[in-house]
C-alpha cells in the first residue's frame, strides 16, 4: 500500500499529504497523498482526454477491464477487509461483507451490454434510442462505507463508458487508494482518477466545466452544495444523501422476535448507514417489552476494536462524528429516559455505548435529526393512521420498514410511507438491479437498477424512415 493517488495512470504522490486516524484508536495509522487544486486538474483533463477512446472501446471490452478490476480485488479482500476495518472502524465480519458485495458489484455492471432500445418499429419507421456516455464522472463518496461506495460509483460510470474522477472522504481514502493501485495495472491511463483532499476540492470537482455529472453520496447539506455548484454548467447530478428512517412495529408482533431485528438495523456499522433504522415507532401494547428488550441487547453487545475477534459494534468513523454524538446523548438524557448506554466508553478511539431512549418526544433533535450514530429512539403510537403521519414527519424520505404479521395491513402501512424504499418484515435487502434513492431532500435520482445504469447515460434517439 503507497498511500499514493491515480492521476492520468501514474501512481503520484500528492502536493500535500494526509495523516489518516484508526477510529478505534485516535491515532494515525497511514500517511497518504493529497492533492492541490492543479492535480484535480491534472485528473480531470486526464479523465477528459481518456474519454473519447474509452467510449469507444464499447461494452464488452469494457466489461472485461472491469471484471479485472473485481478478480484484483477478490485476489486480496482478505487483506482490503482488514484496511476498511482500520479505517473506517466496523467489525471486520461486516467489511468481509462489503468488500464481497463491492466485488459482485463490479461484476454485475461488468456484465451489462446496454443495447439500444427500440422505442418503436412499423413498415414505415424505425426509432431507436441508444444511451451515450456523459462524459467525466465526479464521483464523491463518504465515509461509512469506503469500499462500496467506490464500486457503487465507479461500476455503473465506467460500463456506460464514462471516465471517472473519485474523490473519497478525506477521513476513509485508503480502501479508494488501494482500489486506485489495483486499477492503474487494468485501465488505460485517465480512464479511473483517484484524487484525495482534505474537505477543500469536492466545491472545484462538482462545478469544474469539464465535469458531465456529479454522483454524490454523503449529507443532505453538502448534497444542496453539489446541486449549487453544477447549475452553471448544468450537470447531470445523482445525489444519494441522508435519511431518518422510521421503523414502524405493529401490534401483532412479539418484541421479542422482532427487537433484534431493530437493534441490528439500527446499529449495523455504528449506525452510520444511511438507511439504518434511526427512530422505532411500537404500539402501546408491546411498548415496554420492546423497549426492554432492546435495552437487554444493547448491554449485551460486544463493542470493542473492529479487529478484535468478536466485536459487534465498532467505534464512530471520526472525531467530528463522536463529538456530534455526544451532542445528541445530552439531548437523550434532557428530553428522554436513558434505559441502555448513554455515554462514550472509557478507553482511547471513538467508542459509544449502543444506546437506547425511551419516551422522548418527536420534537426532540434526535428524533428530528439524523443521528447518524448507535443512539436509538423508541417512541410510542396508539393508532396506526396517527404514527404513519409521525413517521412522514420531517425533509427526509430516504428508506423506512414496517413489521407486522398481517401482511396485507404491513403492506398497506408500507404504501403509506413517503421514501424510495420501504421493507415490510425484512431490512436493507438492497439487490444491484433493484433502483435505490430518496423521497423529498433525501436525494435526487436513483442508483442501481436501469434507472441507476441509465443516470450515467443521455438518450440518443434516431429515428429513421423506411420504405
Ligand atoms: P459529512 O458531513 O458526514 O462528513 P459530507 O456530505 O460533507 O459528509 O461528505 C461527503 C463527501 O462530500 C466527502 O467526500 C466530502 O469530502 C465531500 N464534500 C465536502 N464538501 C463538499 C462540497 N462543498 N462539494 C462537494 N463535495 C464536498
Amino acid at each position: 500500500m503507497t498511500g499514493k493517488m491515480l492521476i492520468n495512470g501514474a501512481l503520484v504522490d500528492g502536493a500535500a499529504t494526509l495523516d489518516v486516524i484508526n477510529p478505534a484508536t485516535g491515532q494515525p495509522f497511514i500517511t497518504v497523498a493529497r492533492a492541490d487544486q492543479a492535480q484535480l486538474e491534472e485528473a480531470v483533463a486526464a479523465a477528459r482526454a481518456a474519454a473519447p477512446g474509452w467510449t469507444a472501446l464499447g461494452y464488452a471490452a469494457r466489461g472485461v477491464l472491469i471484471a479485472r478490476l473485481a478478480d484484483a480485488m477478490a485476489a486480496e479482500q482478505d487483506a482490503l477487509a482488514h484496511l476498511l476495518t482500520t479505517e473506517q472502524g466496523k467489525p471486520l465480519a461486516q467489511a468481509q461483507g462489503e468488500v464481497r458485495a463491492g466485488i459482485f458489484q463490479l461484476r454485475h455492471y461488468a456484465a451489462q451490454t446496454g443495447e439500444p432500445i427500440v422505442l418503436r418499429e412499423t413498415a414505415d419507421c424505425r426509432i431507436v434510442e441508444h444511451r451515450t456516455p456523459l462524459g467525466v464522472v465526479a464521483a464523491i463518496t463518504p465515509w461509512n462505507f469506503p469500499v462500496l461506495m467506490v464500486t457503487q460509483k465507479i461500476g455503473p460510470a465506467l460500463i456506460t463508458g464514462n471516465t471517472v474522477v473519485l474523490k473519497p472522504a478525506p477521513t476513509t481514502p485508503v480502501c479508494a487508494l488501494r482500489i486506485a493501485e489495483l486499477a492503474a495495472g487494468i485501465f488505460p491511463a485517465g480512464v479511473l482518477n483517484v484524487i484525495v483532499d482534505a474537505n477543500d476540492l469536492g466545491g472545484a470537482l462538482s462545478n469544474h466545466p469539464d465535469v458531465a455529472k456529479v454522483s454524490f453520496t454523503g449529507s443532505t447539506a453538502t448534497g444542496r452544495k453539489v446541486m449549487a455548484a453544477g447549475a452553471d454548467s448544468l450537470k447531470r447530478i445523482t445525489l444519494e444523501l441522508g435519511g431518518n428512517d422510521a421503523a414502524i412495529v405493529l401490534d401483532d408482533m412479539d418484541p421479542r422476535e422482532i427487537a433484534p431485528k431493530l437493534f441490528n438495523g439500527a446499529m449495523m456499522n455504528a449506525g452510520q448507514v444511511c438507511l439504518a433504522i434511526k427512530r422505532v415507532y411500537a404500539p402501546d401494547a408491546i411498548y415496554d417489552e420492546l423497549c426492554a428488550e432492546l435495552a437487554r441487547l444493547a448491554e449485551a453487545a460486544t463493542v470493542d476494536d473492529g479487529t478484535r475477534q468478536g466485536a459487534q459494534i465498532g467505534p464512530v468513523q471520526n472525531r467530528m462524528q463522536f463529538e456530534k454524538l455526544l451532542g445528541y446523548l445530552e439531548d437523550a438524557e434532557a428530553n428522554g429516559t436513558v434505559i441502555a448506554g448513554g455515554k462514550p466508553l472509557d478507553r482511547d478511539g471513538y467508542f459509544i455505548a449502543p444506546t437506547i431512549v425511551r419516551d422522548i418526544p418527536d420534537d426532540a433533535r434526535l428524533v428530528r435529526e439524523e443521528q447518524f450514530g448507535p443512539v436509538l429512539p423508541v417512541l410510542r403510537y396508539t393508532d396506526v393512521d396517527e404514527v404513519i403521519a409521525r413517521a412522514n414527519t420531517g425533509d427526509y424520505g430516504l428508506g423506512g420498514t414496517v413489521w407486522g404479521k398481517d401482511l396485507d395491513r404491513a403492506v398497506d402501512v408500507a404504501m403509506k410511507i413517503d421514501s424510495g424504499t420501504v421493507w415490510v418484515n425484512k431490512h436493507l435487502d438492497l439487490p444491484f438491479d433493484i433502483p435505490f434513492g430518496g423521497a423529498k431532500q433525501s436525494g435526487i435520482g436513483r442508483e442501481g437498477g436501469d434507472e441507476g445504469l441509465a443516470a450515467y447515460t443521455q438518450g440518443h434517439v434516431v429515428n429513421i424512415a423506411l420504405g
